[in-house]
């Protein structure tokens, strides 16, 4: 491979011990074509949009290229995958070629993913095929405009080469900018092999990459612990307030940094249903809408696991390491609900805490439930019904049974007037509700658009749309309508 400087690298990664990675180069594809650059993400990292749109930057995005200063590497790690854990699994099918420092400050990991095979890749081909990198691409920008931790897709090209799925489709590559590729599961690699050095040197690296308050601390590890306990709290409070189901919660796909990482089956619900599952992979229904909280503090156990050794040195033994590992692990429910609660109100437009509010929202989603009622809309519909109690009609017939609405609403209006009304309260909602995910079926299209027919203009529509979600937009309504009885998408595959 040549060497060329569109993107300036640092290697942080690749200076931690030789066992943590796998050094690999890209393979190369056929004939990479450009489906799109990121160029406000490119900006934002101080890179050139046009630099990674020029036939340079195009080499680079497909592999076929190593730019000056990267040292492409597999990173190694473990995980359990829907509670079977596996020692090795690390990054099959993709490269992280370096890191950038941001114009905020903030190092990011620059990934390739789809970029051929590596030592981890075990029966697996390396590549990734076009749907799902277009989703993810979607997905991953919807959720940062929406707020949430996510990766970011920095660019997508297509390779010009077919990969075999059920059947011959388009392969892509995605490039993934990542606050970093840590994983719960790259602590359990280390610790299954009973590595108490990787994993001190892994915890202080993570320590100074995501958590560098915790350096400071009298007992840094725990801190690491509690930070990453703390941010996931929060992560899963923002996916249950906004209807999205990760569909692979699995450890390896568990960030330390807090940032949804790794979009496969995911969706967002559309008629509201508290046990909703898409993933074709999920069969259990282990990461369910309404267990996701549950499965998160699973996770975090195990990274708390993982850590046992580090925190028995802080503690002065194990069963004082275990003590203070349940101790961690017991802020996660009260910060969880905490972060949902508050979430709830906004969305309610509830400017005051008061008792009762929780049971409040519980009725409002066991009627939602009983009625099939859209979640997206049905709360971007209260914000009109918020800023004028005349203005409830479009809000009432997302239900089944729209009185079951009404009866719910009386409270709610009661609840409202109880507190000085205020011009905030829409502006808060409108904030907290968005008018346009990415729903499924719309997704669906996009791909199937650029699959077969090499029609990428939907996909950059629904980009468009994705990226101003708060924003009502007169020409854009049919992105805001839920799918009709023909298009809903029951079921989601990665
Ligand atoms: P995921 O389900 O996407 O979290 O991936 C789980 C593991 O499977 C990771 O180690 C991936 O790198 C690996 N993997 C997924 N797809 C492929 C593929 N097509 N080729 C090689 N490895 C893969
Ligand atoms: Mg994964
Ligand atoms: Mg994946």
């Amino acid at each position: 491979n040549l060497r060329s400087a569109p993107l300036q690298f640092q290697n942080t990664y690749a200076r931690l011990p030789e066992h943590f990675y796998a050094r690999i180069y890209p393979m190369r594809v056929a004939t990479p074509l450009l489906i799109k650059v990121n160029r406000e993400l490119a900006l934002s990292l101080g890179v050139a949009p046009e630099e990674l749109e020029s036939r340079e930057g195009v080499e680079i995005l497909s592999g076929n290229l190593v730019a000056e200063g990267a040292e492409p590497l597999a990173i190694a790690y473990a995980g359990h995958q829907f509670g079977h854990f596996v020692p090795q699994l690390g990054d099959g099918r993709a490269n992280l070629l370096g890191e950038i420092v941001g114009r905020d400050g903030v190092r990011y990991d620059v990934q390739l993913k789809g970029s051929g095979r590596t030592p981890f890749s075990r029966g697996g081909d390396g590549r990734a095929s076009m749907g799902p990198v277009l989703r993810e691409y979607v997905v991953s920008e919807a959720m940062a405009a929406l707020g949430v931790p996510t990766t970011r897709a920095l660019a997508a090209v297509a390779t010009g080469e077919p990969v075999f799925r059920e059947r011959a489709l388009p392969g892509a590559i995605l490039t993934r900018v990542a606050a970093s590729h840590l994983r719960v599961g790259t602590f359990q690699y280390f610790a299954a092999r009973g590595d108490v050095d990787g994993t001190k040197r892994l915890a202080d690296y993570a320590i100074a990459r995501h958590y560098p308050e915790a350096a400071q601390m009298q007992k840094p590890y725990r801190a690491l612990l509690d930070g990453v306990i703390a941010r996931h709290a929060r992560l899963v409070a923002q996916w249950m307030l906004l209807g999205f189901i990760h569909g692979v919660m699995n450890t390896d796909n568990t960030s330390i940094s807090g940032e949804t990482i790794d979009y496969g089956p995911c969706a967002f619900m559309e008629a509201y249903e508290p046990d909703k599952v898409f993933s074709s992979i999920d069969r259990q229904g282990r990461y369910a809408y309404s267990n996701q909280p549950a499965a998160a503090h699973w996770n975090l156990t195990r990274l708390a696991e993982s850590l046992l050794p580090l925190l028995a040195a802080e503690e002065g033994g194990e069963e004082a390491a275990i003590a203070c590992a349940w101790e961690a692990l017991a802020a996660f429910g009260p910060q969880f609900e905490a972060a949902r609660d508050a979430g709830w109100r906004r969305k309610l437009g509830l400017l005051t805490e008061r008792e009762g509010d929780a049971a409040m929202v519980d009725d409002l989603l066991t009627r939602m439930a009983a009625n099939e009622a859209d979640f997206t809309l049905t709360f971007r519909r209260l914000c009109d019904a918020a800023a004028s109690e005349n203005d409830d009609r479009a809000v009432r017939e997302l239900f089944d049974n729209p009185t079951a609405f009404d009866a719910w609403a009386v409270g709610w209006h009661l609840r409202l007037r109880a507190e000085t009304s205020s011009e905030d309260r829409v502006a808060m909602m409108r904030r907290a509700n968005p008018l346009y995910i990415p729903r499924n079926h719309i997704v669906q299209a996009m791909i199937d658009a650029a699959v077969e027919r090499q029609d990428f203009k939907p996909f950059e529509e629904l980009l468009d749309v994705v990226a101003r979600p708060y924003e009502d937009r007169p020409d854009l309504q049919r992105y805001a309508q839920p799918a009709s009885a023909e298009e809903c998408v029951r079921e989601t595959f990665c």
